[in-house]
């Protein structure tokens, strides 16, 4: 459907649901789509902080409701309040997620089952209350933000990045089941971005964290110009490249990388 005069993103009017919408990208995400003029359903655990999230979009058009991503039944309440007080959600973006920062030997088996139920659970939970009804619509998009430790084992992260890797074997399956229906789907993998995501940046200066409305921008591009996979900032898809391409260089510049923080790990087993 072409956009109506004045729309030159096709956006306004629509339906869109943010989960993770309280701070950090899902928040700049919601108010970019709010200034679109999309109608936009927030979504996060904390009832305050999403109040004053959709408060600060001033004259947008909003609802929120609070579900943990993590439980399906939590998730189909929430969208259910969403589709009745917005109308047929038109547009989803998987956002929520929960990080983990720690060696391997040190994770517990529930912060390997919290992760994988939040970041990819989530995704699985909210992509079925929308799934359905965009197909029988023939229209539909659904942005997952996955990462680019969903695309190179991150180390000292394997439990955050297990489950980003399962967001996009997810999203690259489903976006082939999806091919010629109308309804596409669509990854973003940010580098670090300044969010206090898992308890506050990385250590690490480089690279240098994302502004979080740079990932809202490539979110909406997604949407407008359906495109199908963004890496931010850019060159990270060579980094991906060389990991796959070459993996011999790869494995030696990465161990290089995270040289002083595994020599503090193999010291205490000595
Ligand atoms: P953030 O600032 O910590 O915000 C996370 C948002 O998700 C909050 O609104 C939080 O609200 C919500 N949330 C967390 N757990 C949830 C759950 N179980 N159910 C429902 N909502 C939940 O994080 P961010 O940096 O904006 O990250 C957003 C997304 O980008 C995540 O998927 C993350 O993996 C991805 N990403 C981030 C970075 C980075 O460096 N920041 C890099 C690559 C990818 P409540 O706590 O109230 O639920």
């Amino acid at each position: 459907m072409a956009p109506a005069e004045g729309d030159r993103d096709g956006l306004a009017g629509k339906v869109v649901v943010v989960t993770g919408a309280s701070r950090g990208i899902g928040f700049e995400v919601a108010r970019r789509f709010a200034e679109l003029g999309a109608s936009v359903g927030l979504v996060a655990r904390d009832h305050t902080a999403l109040e004053a999230a959709a408060g600060s979009l001033h004259d947008a058009t909003t609802h929120i409701a609070v579900a943990d991503v993590a439980s399906a039944s939590q998730v189909r309440t929430a969208f259910a309040s969403i589709d009745d007080a917005l109308g047929p959600i038109e547009i989803l973006v998987n956002n929520a997620g929960h990080g983990h920062r720690a060696a391997v030997i040190d994770t517990d088996i529930e912060d390997f089952r919290r992760t994988i139920e939040v970041n990819y659970l989530g995704t699985v939970h909210a992509t079925a209350q929308v799934l359905g009804g965009m197909l029988r619509r023939g229209e539909g998009h659904i942005v997952n933000l996955a990462s680019i430790a969903g695309r190179i084992g991150a180390p000292f992260e394997a439990a955050y990045s297990a489950s980003k890797f399962a967001v996009v074997g997810y999203t690259e399956a489903l976006a082939v089941e999806l091919a010629g229906t109308g309804v596409s789907v669509s990854l973003v993998h940010p580098g670090p971005v300044a969010t206090d995501f898992a308890g506050g940046p990385s250590a690490r200066k480089r690279p240098k964290p994302l502004p979080p409305d740079e990932v809202a921008a490539a979110v909406i591009a997604a949407v407008r110009d359906e495109r199908d996979e963004q890496y931010l900032p850019r060159w990270l898809r060579a980094a991906h490249a060389v990991r796959v391409l070459v993996p011999p260089w790869y494995r030696r510049a990465i161990r290089r990388r995270f040289a002083a923080e595994r020599q503090a790990l193999h010291d205490r087993f000595e």
